[in-house]
């Protein structure tokens, strides 16, 4: 589409994911460009706004929030900002009439979800969850062979998103702000990815979770949350998450009949894909060439897609919901010590 026809989307919050992923990602969509910011940080803001073409006066700060109504150019707003913020934000969109793409996780708590949901439905306004390994090739190669019975009855999910983080943002750190440490925040993308490889919904969870003694960062969210989810036909998942490990993103799912393994399934870039296969006495094993492809870039065009067409986005806020009810259920069975059904 000619740049004038694109979805014009106000990117909320210039932290590292929205300077470093979103924005360049929002230049190179092909239904999508940015056209307006929001930014506790003025001086950021106008240096960021001439970098990308963006009039000085779309540029406000928090409190000048509602001052998008009245910009016929912005009919979607992208939220980066801290978790606990999503709901505020989504709430304030849909009061003047702006589709919704937020960062994940959706919000802190299931209620601070469906408020969010509600508010989008009353407006009748999309409202997306950026759920960006959804958008992104390889994962849903693997998605695909995962549904289509390439693989036979699926028995194991083994995903693990591990990082050593160093101090700060200090939000990460703060319950209130974040909801928790490495659960919502990387252990998510193994969660989300045991529900959409299975296509099931798990029914009971098992946890435990760990943080270093007398390290401040911990004090109030967990380091690391090991669980593992059962699923209706027997499927397992077992997930590592923490920010105390280097620096594994990656899953292997088993089925009957076959395996696949993806590398970096939940990084930036840089997927790997590896189908096995029995076949006979032999094995055969493949390794699919994806050409890659920008998968914020992906996404947000899905959301401009998904504005222009009056769609239901393929992560709704439903999506959000969900995962942040499982999410709930995975806390209460490490701190109880035992299974929780969900
Ligand atoms: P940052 O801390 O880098 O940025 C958050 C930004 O929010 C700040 O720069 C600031 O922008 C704004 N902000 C407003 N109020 C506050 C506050 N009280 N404390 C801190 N920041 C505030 O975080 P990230 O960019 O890493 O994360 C933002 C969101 O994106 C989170 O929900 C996170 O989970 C998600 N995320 C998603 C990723 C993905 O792969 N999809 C990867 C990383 C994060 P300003 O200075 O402009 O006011």
């Amino acid at each position: 589409l000619p740049p004038e026809e694109r979805v014009g989307f106000a990117v909320i919050g210039l932290g590292r994911i929205a300077l470093e992923q979103v924005l360049p990602a929002l230049a190179q969509c092909r239904l999508a460009r940015p056209v307006a910011l929001v930014s506790g940080s003025a001086e950021k803001a106008a240096l960021v706004a001439r970098q990308y073409g963006i009039r000085p006066d779309a540029v406000h700060g928090y409190e000048a929030f509602e001052r998008l109504r009245d910009d016929q150019a912005v009919q979607a707003v992208y939220i980066a900002l801290p978790n606990a913020m999503h709901r505020e934000f989504t709430e304030r969109a849909a009061a003047i009439g702006k589709h919704v793409l937020t960062e994940k996780p959706m919000a802190t708590s299931a209620e601070d979800c469906a408020a969010m949901i509600a508010a989008c439905a009353r407006a009748n306004l999309r409202l997306m969850v950026a759920y960006r390994c959804q958008y992104e090739q390889a994962n849903r190669a693997a998605i695909r062979a995962a549904q289509t019975g390439a693989l036979g009855r699926l028995r194991f999910l083994h995903a693990a998103n591990l990082q050593s983080n160093g101090p700060g943002p200090q939000w990460r750190y703060s319950r209130r702000l974040a909801g928790g440490g490495a659960l919502p925040d990387i252990g998510l993308y193994c969660l989300n990815a045991a529900r959409t490889l299975s296509g099931e919904e798990p029914v009971e969870v098992s946890a435990q979770a760990y943080s270093p003694p007398g390290d401040e960062r911990y004090r109030e969210v967990e380091e690391s949350m090991s669980f593992t989810l059962r699923f209706p036909s027997g499927f397992l998942a077992q997930a590592q998450s923490s920010y105390g490990a280097y620096q594994e993103k990656s899953f292997r799912l088993s089925g009957e009949r076959g395996s696949l393994l993806l590398e970096d399934a939940f990084a930036y870039r840089g997927q790997r894909l590896r189908l096995f296969r029995r076949d006979g006495e032999q094995g055969t094993e493949e390794a699919p060439q994806l050409r890659p492809r920008n998968q914020f870039a992906l996404e947000i065009d899905h959301m401009a897609r998904c504005v222009r067409e009056g769609r239901r986005p393929h992560t709704p806020g439903e999506e959000g919901l969900r995962d942040q009810v499982i999410m709930d259920a995975i806390q209460r069975a490490a701190e109880r010590g035992r299974p929780e059904p969900i």
